[in-house]
């Protein structure tokens, strides 16, 4: 069975006029040869949308949350509604067919397709994951970078799309070259205005006693799906759980911090900005072992 799965969708919006109702939902296709225009506007702009999903065990991970997102992505852009039952059909088969056992990812990708065409193109990609076994269990250091915009970016300026997941990741990029300059391993983001947001493919998550508390939603950060089930895991163990506005300095004084995403799953922080932070290795271990194992 392949490493890599690619499926191109025949129809990845809902908008019938678009696409040829005959054709299959979707097609396999060899995913080392090129398979996108020089003309798609995700390529010459990185105007589209994406989500990563985990794969344990042969399943999807969040499979519903992250379809969600996908359609809430789609609706920032102004793109055309994904097809969510055919998004959901392509992921299963092209997980099907990749090796089964290991942990693995897919991908969706839809962009807003070649210029004047009027047709988004999508995707599915699924491959076997790198190894994460030394980050979740060692940890990773972290600086802390202003990302410019205030909390309320979302509010206040919608047509900056944060709170979307969308192509345009070479920021995302650019701040982990930041990063390893400076020394550290990953970042967290700070709104213009001094709170803390989320990492630049990750959500923030930490403990205070005996609750676990992320930034939340609606300040220009990702829904994450991961740490929906970090809640989930938490209050399973009779801890509280809940979302509030904080400052590094805030964060700094908290018991324990980590980063959580698909794929990387939980990683804890064992250093902000230079300053060494204790890591809780039990409970980052049985967490992730819980997350591999957790399909809603
Ligand atoms: N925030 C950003 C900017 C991300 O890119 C990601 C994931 O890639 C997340 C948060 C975490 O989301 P999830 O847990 O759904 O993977």
């Amino acid at each position: 069975m392949p490493h890599e799965v690619l499926a191109l969708l025949n129809r990845p919006s809902g908008d019938a006029a678009a696409h040829d109702a005959n054709a299959p939902a979707f097609t396999f296709t060899d995913a080392a040869t090129p398979q996108v225009s020089v003309l798609d506007l995700g390529v010459s702009r990185g105007d589209g949308i994406f989500e990563t999903i985990s794969v344990g065990h042969g399943k999807p991970q969040a499979l519903e949350h992250h379809l969600q997102r996908f359609a809430r992505s789609a609706a920032i852009l102004d793109l055309p509604a994904p097809d969510l039952d055919v998004w959901r059909q392509a992921i299963l088969a092209a997980i099907d067919e990749l090796e089964p056992g290991a942990e693995s990812w897919v991908k969706t990708v839809m962009t807003r397709g070649i210029e004047g065409d009027g047709r988004p193109t999508g995707w599915v990609y699924a491959a076997q994951s790198a190894d994460f076994s030394r980050a979740r269990a060692e940890g990773v250091s972290v600086v802390l970078l202003d990302r410019g915009y205030r909390h309320d970016v979302e509010q206040t300026s919608p047509w900056l799309l944060q709170g979307a997941k969308s192509l345009s990741y070479a920021v995302n990029r650019a701040v982990l070259r930041e990063a390893s300059r400076r020394g550290a391993d990953d970042v967290v983001f700070v709104s213009s205005d001094g709170f803390v947001l989320e990492g630049p493919t990750s959500s923030v998550v930490y403990r205070r006693g005996d609750a676990i508390y992320s930034p939340g939603t609606g300040i220009g950060i990702l829904d994450g799906t991961t740490q929906a089930n970090v809640f989930r895991y938490a209050e399973s163990l009779g801890l509280s759980t809940g979302f509030e506005l904080l400052t590094p300095q805030q964060l700094a004084e908290s018991d324990a911090i980590w980063l959580v995403s698909s794929v990387r799953l939980a990683v804890p922080v064992r250093a902000v900005d230079g300053a060494d932070r204790r890591i809780d290795a039990e409970f980052t271990a049985s967490l992730n072992d819980w997350l591999k194992a957790v399909f809603v």
